[in-house]
């Protein structure tokens, strides 16, 4: 069996942890697997060294961000490597570079375009276990790309389709996907299973468990996921095509603290008006989420929307030096809101999960601002001052006993 193995930051924090990681994995190796390791950086490095960075230069050019990013993961495989040899295994770790994983050329959101198995495969065969970076790729120009925040599970995925393995185990600091993020609302559930399409709304909507992309990507090739605990043995949730339900309505509540809202005012009320809005945010790969449009003054329009907290500035930038062509007369940036959704198949067939959440909304006291729907997630958007309270509120409200 060929078993791809991801453990995020935590789990190889510090040294007892990296060999507790270098023992799981063994294990798996003396049962006759192949085994290949995903690692993220240890603890908070990525958070050190983007800090490090605005120090610096608060606007430094992103290319840079993604080389000086990359380093902590090439920690983490070495450190790895060394403590499995320690123990006697033989092991090789190896960057974006030396497998060659190839990526789009968009510093800090890169996304992957093919990998090379030849080098993995040529280590597995010499009967190594095999660790690899996670978050990290090599662009068209030979430049190291990373994946975004949490992109470490995207490669553990890219991974285990490439290879064409047996088992993708994402290994992290819970034992599981619950009902809600677990350090928000402490009584939340695990899930047993839940569907690709489930766990992608969840995954978007800011549940970071596993990164949305590796969830795309699992969903795309058909790669059944495993999430569970690295320190224990409880078993973890799987995330496949289709999941048992649990005679729940819903399967989660996610929340998104790292948003920002920009509304756009006195917009002139003509055709096209929003295709050139979303056309420049998109032409500087700025995802836009939540949209409310609405007829202003004098036959004007305004145009509100969220974006990533990390993207604000920049949207702004280019957002202003568009406004004539734009034709908005003022701009507005918010950035104490979140975003709170509610995520499940089940509400496909069952009206009322609307009204449920606003009702469970309204007898805590809190606000919505913005509403957004597909048809198997509603999103509302609040101030982030209310999020803890409305999360327990609507989470009690679906999933509670
Ligand atoms: P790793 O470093 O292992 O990738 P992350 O911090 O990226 O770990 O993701 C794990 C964290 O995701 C948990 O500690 C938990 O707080 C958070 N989380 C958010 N939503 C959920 C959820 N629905 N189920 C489980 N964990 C969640
Ligand atoms: N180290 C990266 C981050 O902190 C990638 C990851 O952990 O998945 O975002
Ligand atoms: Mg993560």
């Amino acid at each position: 069996m060929l078993v791809v193995k991801k453990f995020g930051g935590t789990s190889v924090g510090n040294k007892d942890r990296i060999f507790n990681v270098a023992r799981r994995c063994i294990e798996d190796y003396k049962k006759g697997n192949q085994v290949v390791v995903v690692l993220s950086a240890m603890g908070d490095t990525t958070d050190d060294l983007l800090a490090k960075a605005e120090e610096i230069n608060p606007k430094a050019p992103k290319r840079e961000v993604d080389m000086l990013l990359a380093c902590g993961e090439q920690t983490s495989v070495a450190l790895m490597a060394m403590a499995m040899a320690k123990l006697g295994v033989p092991a090789v770790s190896l960057n974006a570079f030396q497998v060659a994983m190839h990526t789009t050329s968009a510093y800090g959101n890169a996304r992957f375009k093919r990998i090379d198995t030849d080098r993995i495969m040529s280590e597995l065969e010499l009967n190594k276990i095999v660790i690899v970076t996670g978050f990290q790729g090599v662009n068209k120009y030979d430049d190291i790309t990373t994946l975004g925040r949490g992109g470490s599970d995207t490669t553990a995925v890219a991974l285990a389709a490439a290879l064409h393995a047996d088992a993708c185990e994402i290994y992290t600091d819970v034992d599981g996907v619950y009902t809600c993020d677990p350090r928000i609302v402490p009584e939340a559930r695990k899930l047993k299973e839940i569907s690709y399409d489930e766990m992608l709304e969840m995954a978007t909507l800011g549940a970071k468990v596993l990164h949305n992309r590796s969830v795309e990507l699992a969903k795309k090739y058909n790669v059944p996921l495993v999430v569970r605990s690295s320190l224990t043995d409880a078993e973890g949730t799987l995330v496949k095509e289709e999941a048992k339900v649990e005679g729940m309505l819903i399967s989660g509540v996610a929340v998104d603290k790292d948003v920002a809202r920009i509304a756009l005012i006195g917009l002139k009320n003509e055709p096209g008006i929003a295709f050139k809005v979303f056309d420049c945010l998109a032409k500087h790969n700025i995802n836009v989420d939540v949209i409310l449009q609405s007829i202003g003054r004098d036959n004007t329009k305004d145009i509100s929307f969220t974006v990533a907290l990390t993207d604000v500035d920049e949207a702004l930038d280019v957002l202003k030096k568009e406004q004539n062509h734009l034709t908005f007369q003022k701009i507005e940036e918010e950035t104490d809101v979140a975003k709170l959704s509610v995520v499940g198949a089940g509400m496909q067939t069952n009206a009322g999960v609307a009204a449920g959440m606003f009702e469970a909304l309204y007898n805590v006291g809190v606000n919505i601002r913005m509403i957004s729907t597909s048809e198997i997630r509603i999103t509302v958007l609040i101030d982030k001052n209310d999020v803890d309270v409305a999360t327990r509120a609507v989470h009690d409200k679906f999933i509670g006993d």
